[in-house]
Parts: C-alpha cells; structure tokens; sequence
C-alpha cells in the first residue's frame, strides 16, 4: 500500500460484520468487494466504532430509530466520534484527502437515508395482546440513523465537509457504482 493521502471513512460493521446484532444476515460479498477496491485504490481506512455495541453489548435487540433518540445515546455518539474528528481535522490539516465516509443503509443509528422506524416498537414484549400490532408497525424511512445525524452536526460544527453514502447489502452493483463515481475513479474486478 502506498501512501497516498486519500482516506475513507467507514462504518464499524463493513470492517467487522461481528457486531451486529445477532441474527441479522451477513454483507456477503458487497463488504469484501468495497474493501477490496479501497485497497487497490490505496485508500487509508479510518474505522468509526460501533455506537449500538459500545453501549448494549452483542446481546443487544435490534432496535429502532426512536429507540435511539435520547439525549444519553446522542451523547454517547458524540464522545465515539469525538477522537475521530480529531484524527480528521489532523490529516485534513496536513494535506490529507478525507472526503468519504460509507454508512450502513437501513440502521437506526448509521444509517445515511434510510433507517428503521416504529413509534410502537419497545417496552414489555412478553404477554402482550399487541405485539403483532408492534410487529406490523416497523418501516424503513428517508432518514438518517442517529449516529449520521450526531456525525453530520459535529462536522458541520467544524466546518468539515464529508460525503456520507450508504453501503446498501441489497443492491451492490448500485453501491459499488455510486461509491465509485463519488470517489471519481473505477473498480478493478
Ligand atoms: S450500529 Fe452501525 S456499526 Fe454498529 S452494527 Fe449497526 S450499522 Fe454497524
């Protein structure tokens, strides 16, 4: 690898598909092949942490955006990203590219455009007559996760301007190509 000085930045679980919540389905091939091109692109990858297993651990449920929309968990993902916009301004400083950073599309807390959704979803599950009510009510909206969001405002604070873009696992030929054309350059298969 060569020194470049072009960084991306990239959600925890495209490096590590070890910590998401249990049971939710792999990346397959779309993490391996991103990674991949960043690599024979000579891009320095800089590794976000992963806000929802800093604070509820491997055995957490999987959650919803509102779940997430509190003053503790906000909190907690500023401190997460805090030493990383440090790193950031660092390299920007000294002439380093850092320009991209790749969400998880579909996830309350890095999701980019999309993020599931319930005002339902939460509370005692056992005995309850509703559950199939909350059940029903879980949708994916246009927004973003609640760590993107923290992200988004801390950087602006900074003055700090930084595509952020989905890694979408269910369209990866889509992803590789958006991915690609804001990086401005080709994927070598
Ligand atoms: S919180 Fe973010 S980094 Fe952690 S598993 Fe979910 S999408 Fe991946």
């Amino acid at each position: 690898m060569k020194r470049t000085k072009n960084i991306v930045i990239l959600s925890h679980c495209i490096l590590n598909v070890n910590s998401k919540v249990e049971g939710l389905c792999e990346f397959g091939n779309i993490s391996n092949r991103l990674i991949k091109y960043l690599m024979d692109n000579d891009y320095g990858i800089i590794q976000l942490p992963c806000p929802e297993l800093t604070m509820y651990g491997i055995k957490r449920w999987g959650h919803v955006k509102e779940q997430f929309d509190n003053p503790y968990y906000r909190k907690h993902c500023r401190k997460l990203f805090e030493p990383i916009l440090e790193q950031i301004e660092d390299y920007i400083n000294n002439g380093y590219k850092i320009e991209t950073l790749i969400a998880v599309k579909g996830s309350p807390s890095c999701g980019r455009n999309l993020t599931c959704s319930s005002p339902e979803w939460g509370g005692e599950f056992m005995g309850k007559e509703d559950i199939e009510k909350k059940l029903n009510d879980l949708k994916t909206i246009n927004k973003p996760g609640v760590f993107m969001e923290e992200i988004e405002q801390m950087l602006i604070e900074k003055n700090i301007n930084i595509n952020i873009i989905d890694m979408d696992e269910e369209n990866e030929d889509i992803t590789m190509k958006n991915i690609t054309e804001l990086l401005g350059k080709m994927e070598i298969k």
